[in-house]
């Protein structure tokens, strides 16, 4: 497979998430070797946004964001334009080379479109940032709004396989998602599509996850842990063992060698001491600092971690 340089069919991934875990270091290895072929030691770091907190009307049974669960989000409005360039100029300061600005809403209304949109212009002016959006669903007519603005990259995630999405989710479906994701690739935009692993889904589910990301050929796939929100319907469910997390991190590498693959929530519960290892896996990115509504660890840390990894932070 290495030296054809094709990424990972069913066949393989099948075998590859049976694969005895005393068996999985030789994967990891592997997959970080693919890693070094496909990115070299470039690593991307983006710090997220949350740019509207909670009041979501969806019920995507990991999320805290969402209105129909008793959480401890309190919901807040949409930033001001202000609000979203102070944000931007912390993430430069900090180091990240990307800026991800995330609003909890099914998917955008004209004027939050519109307000992201005058920020993104604002942003792109005076940082240079790669800017990524994560509105929701995107309908046909919304896109050049985007496009105009100068939005880089547009985040959507498919959270889980086909068949496991309904349990995920039953106010918005597997396809709708899919069109989006489709949309942005269509006006030309970045497409960052990942999902969250852990919420309940077979080995099965993990690998018709993967081989739909790779139908639908995402430049970027964030991978998250599911870290259970008191309140949610998945609040009780276990966290993933760590060495499961390292495999899905190594068969999302075979699987799309070419892509980022960013390594995102719920890595530092799930993972503990293991980061660095993470790291080595696979991965070419990491989400920086706080996500949507949980603490990240420290950017000191990330950063000593990069350099004693001797990753090379992108710009
Ligand atoms: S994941 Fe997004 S769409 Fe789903 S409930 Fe949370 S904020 Fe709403």
């Amino acid at each position: 497979m290495l030296e054809e340089e094709q990424p990972a069919d069913r066949e393989l991934l099948q075998a590859l998430v049976a694969l005895p875990q005393e068996d999985v270091d030789d994967l990891l290895r592997l997959a970080n070797e693919v890693r070094e072929r496909a990115c070299g030691n470039g690593v991307a770091v983006e710090v997220l946004y949350n740019a509207k907190k909670g009041g979501c009307s969806e019920d995507c049974h990991f999320c805290s964001q969402s209105a129909r669960f008793a959480t401890d989000v309190e919901a807040e409005p949409l930033s001001s334009i202000d609000g979203f360039l102070e944000a931007a100029r912390d993430a430069h300061r900090r180091g990240a080379g990307e800026f991800c600005m995330v609003v909890a809403v099914r998917g955008p209304s004209r004027s939050l479109l519109e307000r992201v949109a005058a920020a993104t212009k604002l942003i792109k002016q005076e940082l240079p940032l790669k800017v990524a959006v994560s509105l929701g669903i995107l309908r046909e007519e919304q896109m050049p709004v985007l496009v105009e603005a100068g939005v880089d990259k547009v985040n959507h995630n498919l959270e889980t396989s086909r068949r496991y999405f309904p349990y995920v989710c039953t106010t918005h479906t597997f396809d709708e998602r899919w069109e989006t994701c489709a949309r942005v690739k269509r006006f030309g935009l970045e497409l960052c599509c990942g999902g969250i692993i852990g919420m309940g889904e077979t080995t099965e589910d993990r690998v018709e996850f993967l081989l739909t990301l790779q139908e639908l050929e995402p430049q970027e796939v964030p991978i998250n842990f599911l870290n259970p929100r008191p309140g949610t319907p998945f609040a009780d469910r276990s966290l993933v063992e760590p060495i499961e997390a390292l495999r899905f991190v190594a068969m999302a590498r075979l699987a799309l060698p070419n892509a980022l693959i960013r390594f995102a929530g719920g890595r530092e519960i799930t993972l503990q001491g293991l980061q660095d290892l993470g790291m080595l896996s696979g991965a070419s990115g990491l989400v920086l600092g706080d996500y949507l509504t949980t603490r990240g660890r420290g950017d000191r840390d990330d950063f000593a971690m990069l350099e004693r990894l001797g990753f090379e932070v992108m710009a």
